[in-house]
């Protein structure tokens, strides 16, 4: 069988969670969570990075950073994880669904205007697969508009827009390290912050609404309860297994890039003969090979597909059930505008295996069984 992900493990992990253990110190913000923090820093260039308990956890931070109140709107995609919108939901929030562009399947730049109101406080674009939304456009809508910006690039380290890091673009970015990213601690996330205003308070969310942080830090003399927080931070071994990950970065993301592309290159026959659609990657974005999809006729095409592949020993995978159309996400949210390729484009969608250190012979299989089943039908 050919599963569907395998988080990737750099051999590292280990040995990092056995200095934690020798330590005797286990909670958060110890050694591997600075280093973990400094890495994203330099990596990303933003002012500041928190590691996170997931990105669930920092998309939920963005929004008590972004100040969002009851009855205030938030502009995101439907074609996303429940978290995307969740975050915001808990704080009153009002979802407004924009549709996406079918090429990307990331929010269509050109509708969001007509989505935003009075009320709209925030825009939360949604990087899909790795593969940027147009920031240049949105950013210039959020400052038109005085709008916070809050990426959802949970899929994306190692992704840029015209060469900048997905996450440190908008005001705020959100990571994820759960297990079936391509980076991975079981479950983890990070907060980038690209303006200093946000730190210090994000600090205090983190830590329970306290300025625990500034206390360790020598620049109070106790420590206090401040502000509104919760409890954002991981345990040092969650960190310590990041950190092995991190060091293993570009290894881990060329690898993956060799499989994508095999992928591409082998099923390309299959997209000229008008059978199936391929990814598109804008030519300003670089992507970080998060998953590797294709896209059948429809609905019925695909739930066939996927029962083919299931019987070759191959697990392939749908994605997300548009938000909108969830009972949650009838209460909490709305469309605005006409649903043209959300639904439809979700229906198409087939996600292939994708991991670290999947073997050609593998991506073959996968390749020659999707052969096999359009020859058949
Ligand atoms: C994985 C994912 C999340 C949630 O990440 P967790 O770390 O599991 O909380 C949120 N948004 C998107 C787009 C994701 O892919």
């Amino acid at each position: 069988m050919i599963p569907f992900n395998r988080p990737a493990v750099t051999g590292k992990e280990t040995t990092y969670i056995q200095e934690v253990v020798a330590s005797r110190r286990l909670c958060g913000d110890g050694p591997f969570t600075k280093r973990c923090s400094e890495w994203l820093e330099n990596y990303s260039q933003t002012r500041k990075a928190l590691i996170t308990t997931s990105c669930t956890h920092a998309l939920e931070m963005t929004a008590i950073l972004a100040d969002i109140q009851p009855g205030d709107e938030v502009i995101m995609p439907s074609f996303t994880f429940v978290s995307t919108a969740n975050a915001f939901v808990l704080r009153g929030a009002k979802i407004v669904f924009v549709d996406i562009r079918p090429d990307t399947l990331n929010l269509d730049e050109t509708l969001i205007e007509s989505a935003i109101t009075p009320r709209t406080k925030a825009i939360v674009p949604v990087h899909y697969a790795g593969v940027s939304c147009e920031m240049d456009a949105i950013m210039d809508l959020a400052n038109r508009y005085e709008l916070k910006v809050i990426e959802d690039a949970a899929q994306c380290l190692m992704s840029t827009y015209k060469e900048r890091p997905l996450g440190s673009i908008g005001h705020m970015g959100c990571f994820s390290f759960h297990e079936t990213k391509n980076y991975n601690c079981g479950e983890g996330g990070a907060l980038l912050l690209n303006e200093t205003r946000f730190a210090g308070r994000a600090e205090i969310v983190r830590e329970k609404g306290t300025n625990r942080s500034r206390f360790f830090r020598g620049q109070v003399d106790k420590y206090t309860w401040v502000d509104v927080g919760s409890s954002y931070l991981p345990s040092e071994m969650n960190a310590a297994y990041l950190m092995a990950q991190f060091d293993h970065a570009d290894a881990i993301n060329s690898d993956r890039l060799a499989s994508w592309n095999r992928y591409y290159e082998g099923l390309r026959g299959l997209e000229e003969k008008g059978r199936i659609t391929l990814p598109s990657i804008p030519n300003h974005c670089k992507h970080n090979s998060h998953l590797f999809y294709i896209k059948t006729r429809d609905l019925e095409e695909r739930t066939d597909l996927l029962l083919y592949l299931k019987e070759k020993g191959i697990s392939a995978a749908f994605h997300y059930v548009p938000l909108h159309s969830s009972p949650a996400g009838v209460s909490f949210g709305s469309f605005q505008g006409e649903d043209r390729f959300t639904t439809r484009e979700s229906e198409r969608l087939v996600r292939l295996p994708l991991y670290y250190q999947l073997r050609k012979d593998e991506a073959d299989q996968v390749i020659d069984s999707i052969y096999s089943y359009y020859e058949s039908n």
